[in-house]
């Protein structure tokens, strides 16, 4: 049994990884400020003994003696993370710091739950972790970009210079039950269009890609990583290499839901990657580790998911 503290503990992933955790016989600390979290995501663990839920920002320090740290606190969908631009450049920066310290002082594995961001508009596919990206440091996309590619500087500093026992899982498109209806990425979007019969929007041609990642698979990825001994620092990809189109996306969702749909396009966002497929030959082979949910078994849940939360 473990103590274990998540930042962004309330959110879609560390809701996931909150009841893992807890399943399996851990003291778990969520600490979030609810800014896209939100507690109904863990009201199924408030009164258990082993669960504390606490209300804080992670731009301010915190202490708590725990084993292990992960790192989630920060927005990550672009609408939630470009409302406050400078906050968010903040939570990631300024969150790094005080857990990075934190860590340093009780002697804590720490875990960043970094991003796929971090190669920005790559012109290398797929992505391996030994490609630096392709990112604009100034555009509408940066300050989630940069800000999670300074984290990642300052937990190898903090290692380099300090020792400090880190992880960086650098996460691909992920998607599953939880996920803020009106977050604005592109499943629960679509999902949520598509159960009330709204037109779909795809943005640009719909001929982007990415590569989603149901969230059971990722959690498992994030504990492995964990788990592995300290040479382990990575950064390690995890997502699912399966690449389909936006639009792709859109025909699956609209047939999964039986839904009437059709479709309207709207403009591309600025700096919105062409396409992003993770390489994860490195994860295979130092945390044993693939995804196993195809698109569709992870859809339907997620649709079910949403259609319970319209009733
Ligand atoms: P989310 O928005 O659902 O969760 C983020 C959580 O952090 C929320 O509960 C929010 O309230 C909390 N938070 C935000 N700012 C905070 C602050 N200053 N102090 C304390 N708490 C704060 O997003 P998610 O999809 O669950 O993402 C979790 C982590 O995983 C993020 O760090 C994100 O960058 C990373 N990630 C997610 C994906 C994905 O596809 N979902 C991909 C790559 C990386
Ligand atoms: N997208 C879309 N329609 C939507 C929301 C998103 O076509 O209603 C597109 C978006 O332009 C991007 C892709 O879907 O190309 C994934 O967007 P999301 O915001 O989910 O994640 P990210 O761009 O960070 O990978």
């Amino acid at each position: 049994m473990k103590r274990i503290l998540i930042t962004g503990g309330a959110g879609f992933i560390g809701s996931h990884l909150c009841t893992r955790l807890i399943n399996e016989g851990h003291d778990v600390i969520c600490l979030d400020n609810f800014f896209t979290g939100s507690k109904r995501n863990v009201i199924h663990l408030i009164g258990n003994p082993r669960f504390e839920l606490v209300r804080h920002d992670v731009i301010n320090p915190f202490h708590a003696e725990v084993d292990e740290i992960y790192n989630l606190a920060c927005p990550a969908s672009p609408v939630h993370y470009q409302y406050n631009a400078i906050k968010t450049i903040k939570t990631s920066v300024m969150g790094a710091i005080n857990m990075l310290g934190l860590a340093k002082r009780i002697n804590a594995k720490i875990l960043q739950a970094s991003t796929s961001e971090v190669y920005g508009d790559p012109i290398v596919h797929p992505q391996n972790e030994s490609y630096w990206g392709n990112v604009n440091p100034i555009g509408i996309r940066s300050c989630y970009d940069e800000g999670k590619r300074c984290a990642e500087a300052l937990f190898m500093d903090y290692h380099r210079q300090n020792g400090v026992r880190i992880k960086i899982i650098r996460i691909f498109n992920t998607y599953g039950p939880n996920m803020h209806p009106n977050d604005g990425r592109v499943v629960s979007n679509f999902i949520v269009q598509a159960l009330k019969g709204r037109d779909i929007t795809l943005f640009g041609d719909g001929n982007q890609t990415r590569s989603f990642q149901y969230v059971d698979d990722l959690i498992e990825g994030m504990m492995r990583l964990m788990a592995t001994d300290d040479k382990i620092i990575g950064p390690v990809n995890v997502g699912n290499p399966n690449e389909f189109t936006i639009k792709e996306l859109a025909e699956r969702v609209v047939a999964l839901t039986s839904s009437s749909s059709g479709f309207i396009h709207k403009n591309l966002p600025s700096d919105d990657p062409k396409q992003r497929q993770p390489d994860i030959s490195y994860a295979k082979k130092v945390l044993d580790w693939s995804p196993v949910v195809e698109l569709e078994e992870g859809l339907t849940k997620t649709i079910d998911y949403f259609r319970n939360l319209e009733e």
